[in-house]
């Protein structure tokens, strides 16, 4: 199996060193990641600089560092390492959780959604933590993936999707099991921070206190909060089937 691996936290993050072990287990891997961290870059690529490209090694696989974001590194991987196209595309272990709307934000989510654009079965992988500061438990996330990933990959590949799997970051005796649930809602609250800089201006920082909604069930977010890994299939049609017929009997 050809794989192709990258994330969001840069070439030098924990995460992806512990994917790109488990991952060779499977198979050929590359490892194609960005030169610093992109996160929250969302699916953006870069389109008015040129991509530099620097060859390495990771977990003694062969590694790119590339000075762009996650689908940058996606599609010059698929350029420069598997121009006949590769199997899996592989993106983390973020450095934490990627539940419910974060998907939109994240360039963790979006590497997998390259690969999936791209006609490949693909799989982001993200460690949820519960509280800021807390150890991400990434042995956890290689113990889940070394039992699970092989289960994964032996589904059929449904074109157009992938997978989301957010893994709790706590000691893996603590983790209930798994379960596939929907996209729940993971809101913000303080979003966006008014500061002043030492000169009296003004600056504004986003970052803000996540508001978990654990009560609606079979959600990502209410799986995590109750130990579960959360594995979401998603699907790159995002259109609103429902609305169609209600839209075309207005217009
Ligand atoms: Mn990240």
């Amino acid at each position: 199996m050809r794989i192709l691996i990258t994330n969001d936290d840069g070439i030098h993050a924990e995460g992806l060193k512990v994917l790109t072990r488990v991952a060779k287990n499977f198979g050929d891997v590359v490892v194609v990641a960005p030169d610093y961290e992109k996160s929250a870059c969302g699916h953006g690529m870069t389109l008015h600089d040129p991509l530099r490209v620097k060859e390495t090694t990771l977990e003694d696989c062969p590694a790119y560092m590339v000075n762009g974001l996650p689908v940058d590194c996606v599609n010059v991987g698929l350029t420069v390492a598997y121009p006949n196209g590769c199997d899996l595309v592989l993106s983390g272990i973020n450095n934490g959780p990627n539940l419910g709307f974060d998907v939109t934000y994240s360039g963790t989510v979006a590497g997998a959604m390259e690969g999936a654009i791209n006609g490949i079965r693909s799989i982001a992988v993200s460690m949820a933590f519960f509280v800021g500061g807390a150890p991400l438990h990434y042995e956890t996330g290689e113990w889940w993936l070394r039992e699970n990933l092989g289960k994964l990959l032996e589904l059929p590949h449904k074109p157009l999707t992938f997978l989301n799997v957010n893994i709790p970051a706590i000691a893996k005796e603590e983790i209930e099991g798994m379960k596939v649930v929907g996209m729940g809602k993971r809101v913000y609250e303080d979003r966006v921070e008014r500061r002043d800089d030492p000169w009296g201006r003004p600056y504004y920082w986003q970052g803000g206190v996540v508001i978990m909604r654990p009560d609606e069930a079979n959600t990502d977010v209410w799986a995590v909060s109750n130990r579960f890994v959360a594995v979401t299939p998603i699907s790159l049609d995002w259109t609103d089937h429902a609305q169609i017929a209600e839209l075309k009997s207005v217009y």
